[in-house]
């Protein structure tokens, strides 16, 4: 119990936190790169990790990427060598999901990446819809007509460059065939994805609205701060929350997850959120603000380095 403080995390304390826990989980967008650099000192920072016997695992609620490219990204960019399992990406877990909660046969309509379609058939879930799609005539009359597979049983909301109004038709037409049956998952809510100098875009959270809207209904979401992620690494991992770090760059997804789900939770100011946040949250006395606030920051991951042996 107790209010968290948000302490700045020096050597001699990171020491202790460090020497308390055997996993760590890392955000990554923000954390340990941004875009294709990666945050200076941080591979170094996780490969003194990994020698000191921690394990590691990577949280991401990217949707683009499947877990093999994942760790091939980590590979490029000087990471300690992760393997696929360590890697648990939202379009993964949302296959994982998928597999569990779909009957067998059963068929998702995806607005998505062709990762997240190579995630579905990795667990062996038939799938239709990535890539662009086309209204089927010229008048709205025609498009409730286009031909509807019998097999699907959800729509997949994910990361979709080619998201269209035709996908959403679509996508409204199984959810209203289905009704209840008919899952609707998404696998973030991320609503911008912050570029560098202050640009950003909008996220998937914003398409998985879209589709809500449409359906009048909530999607489950798969990424965090929703537990499913976490649920994920504990049901792969021989997991002791007391004995795991949340590393996040986000209070309202990284650092709220870790928080409901127990862990130690330290900030990162290398990605989204500022110190300021932390303090209107903390100077707030509403208690969903309050579980905005991490244990710990860092400037950087780099600055666990001293903690580590240099
Ligand atoms: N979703 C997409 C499509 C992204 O490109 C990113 C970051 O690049 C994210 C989500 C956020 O990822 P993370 O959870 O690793 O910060
Ligand atoms: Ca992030």
């Amino acid at each position: 119990g107790g209010q968290r403080r948000c302490c700045r995390l020096e050597a001699e304390a990171a020491r202790a936190m460090l020497d308390a826990a055997d996993t760590l989980l890392f955000d990554c967008d923000g954390v340990l790169w941004r875009g294709e650099a990666a945050v200076s000192g941080a591979a170094a920072a996780l490969g003194r990790l990994a020698a000191a016997g921690k394990r590691l695992c990577y949280v991401t609620n990217n949707s683009s990427r499947t877990r093999v490219a994942y760790t091939e990204k980590l590979r490029r960019l000087g990471f300690p060598p992760a393997e696929p399992r360590n890697v648990f990406g939202s379009a993964y877990c949302a296959a994982r999901y998928l597999r569990q909660a779909l009957p067998p046969g059963a068929a998702a309509y995806v607005l998505g990446s062709p990762a997240l379609a190579a995630e579905l058939e990795a667990v062996g879930i038939p799938h239709l819809g990535p890539g662009p799609a086309a209204l089927p005539g010229p008048a709205p009359a025609d498009w409730a007509q286009a031909p509807l597979d019998p097999a699907v049983r959800a729509v997949l909301v994910g990361f979709d460059e080619h998201f269209s109004y035709a996908k959403l038709c679509q996508a409204l037409r199984y959810l209203l065939r289905g009704g209840t049956d008919c899952l609707l998952v998404g696998t973030n809510r991320d609503h911008r994805l912050p570029l560098e100098g202050g640009a950003a875009i909008p996220g998937t959270g914003c398409l998985v609205k879209a589709v809500e809207t449409a359906a009048q209904r909530e999607a489950f979401i798969v990424g965090k701060p929703n537990r499913y992620m976490f649920d994920c690494v504990a049901s792969e991992f021989n997991i002791d929350p007391a004995r795991t770090i949340m590393v996040g760059d986000r209070l309202d997804t990284d650092i709220l997850m870790g928080n409901s789900c127990g862990l130690t939770t330290l900030l990162t100011l290398t990605g989204v959120s500022t110190l300021d946040e932390v303090r209107g949250h903390q100077d707030s006395d509403c208690l969903t603000r309050q579980s905005l606030v991490p244990d710990y920051y860092v400037d950087s991951i780099s600055d666990l380095l001293p903690a580590l042996g240099e």
